[in-house]
């Protein structure tokens, strides 16, 4: 049963200098766009009780309360349920936060990148330090007790120094779940086409990723996946779903889903998803091999790893035997623990190379 789902709100008011997401400036189809999702949610979900919701972007927080009360109306939630909602502090007001609050969100993730106002211009971010604070202090005042903040590494002119003292910044605002993210210039943002100077190559960006990984350990955090971190009890659900490989909706445009062994897509345009909403795209059927190499290279994000049980139960093979030259070309990066395979700090900073040597 399908008991996660992913809403896409592809608005922001200007494109980041990095961005490659689906997002677009066109905020007058807002209306429309809404009114499609809620479309397809009503024809394509079928009334599971839901245990997470994530409402992503684009900036979900250039809704009006109304268009998500509108939304979340159309589900059906578990008691235990994790409603995430995605906020850009921009002139978010105290009002928005605390009717956010009462539609029934209860974990905001804010997209702050960086404590530090010329790296936030640097990246084309809109909004100040000092946004984000009052960001956090608004949100606590709305009743927010989970809050994540998106912080990214490795942007033009940053020292190991700058990241160190946005991620202290972080973790002593007490948040409860901190991301970071290691930029990459890829094809349809701005740096790829005006590639800015000054960019930290691969090795400082690796001093950074393990820089960050001390400061969140001394706070108290828990390294739970490649790239984020959680105070106890605080592990993001919605995440968690993807990474244990289990099924998900994804509604609006550019989302993608995963339901009855089926993985598909949506168009990027909201023009064109909002001629049909309904309509799939890149539907790929997942065969066995492929839900194996799935739980791997997922399941191995995570610290807590994979289980060769697991795995001897699901897909009946012996993971040792059948991945033994992979385990032994890489065993400096890999800890056994009973039946479980799990990444060093090490390993998860060399993660790609790893984990595409399980991929056929
Ligand atoms: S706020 Fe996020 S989605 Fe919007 S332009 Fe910036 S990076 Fe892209």
């Amino acid at each position: 049963m399908i008991t996660s789902a992913y809403i896409h709100i592809p608005f922001c008011r200007r494109k980041c200098n990095y961005c490659t997401f689906a997002s677009f400036t066109e905020i007058n189809l807002k209306n429309t766009y809404i009114n499609n999702l809620c479309k397809e949610i009503q024809h394509r979900y079928k009334g599971e009780k839901l245990k997470t919701l994530y409402i992503g972007g684009g900036t979900p927080s250039l809704l009006d309360i109304s268009d998500i009360k509108r939304v979340l109306s159309l589900f059906v939630f578990d008691s235990d349920y994790e409603i995430t909602c995605e906020v850009n502090p921009e002139n978010l007001s105290s009002a928005w936060l605390q009717s956010l609050f009462q539609s029934g969100i209860n974990r905001i993730s804010i997209g702050a990148q960086s404590f530090n106002d010329k790296l936030l211009k640097i990246i084309g971010r809109k909004h100040s330090v000092k946004d984000i604070f009052n960001t956090v202090i608004n949100a606590r005042n709305a009743g927010f007790s989970n809050i994540s903040v998106d912080l990214i590494y490795g942007i033009p002119n940053q020292s190991v120094c700058d990241v160190s003292s946005s991620v202290i910044t972080a973790c002593e605002l007490d948040l409860e779940h901190i991301s970071t993210y290691g930029l990459k210039i890829e094809p349809g943002s701005f740096f790829y086409k005006n590639l800015p100077k000054n960019l930290p190559d691969e090795d400082m960006q690796a001093d950074m990723y393990l820089k960050i990984n001390e400061i969140c350990h001394k706070y108290g955090y828990h390294h739970y996946e490649i790239s984020n971190f959680a105070k106890k009890n605080f592990i993001s659900k919605h995440n968690l779903n993807y990474w244990n490989a289990k099924e998900y909706y994804g509604f609006g445009c550019a989302s993608a889903g995963y339901e009855n062994l089926v993985r598909y897509s949506h168009l990027s345009s909201i023009e064109k998803y909002c001629l049909n909403p309904l309509n799939l795209t890149d539907l790929f059927v997942l065969n066995t091999q492929y839900l194996l190499e799935e739980y791997i290279f997922l399941g191995l994000r995570k610290a807590e790893g994979i289980s060769t049980n697991e795995i001897y139960k699901k897909f009946n093979i012996n993971f040792d035997n059948k991945y033994e030259k992979i385990l032994s070309k890489y065993s400096k990066y890999f800890v056994k623990t009973n039946d479980r395979y799990s990444l060093t700090e090490n390993g998860f900073l060399i993660s790609n190379c790893i984990l595409s040597e399980f991929i056929n």
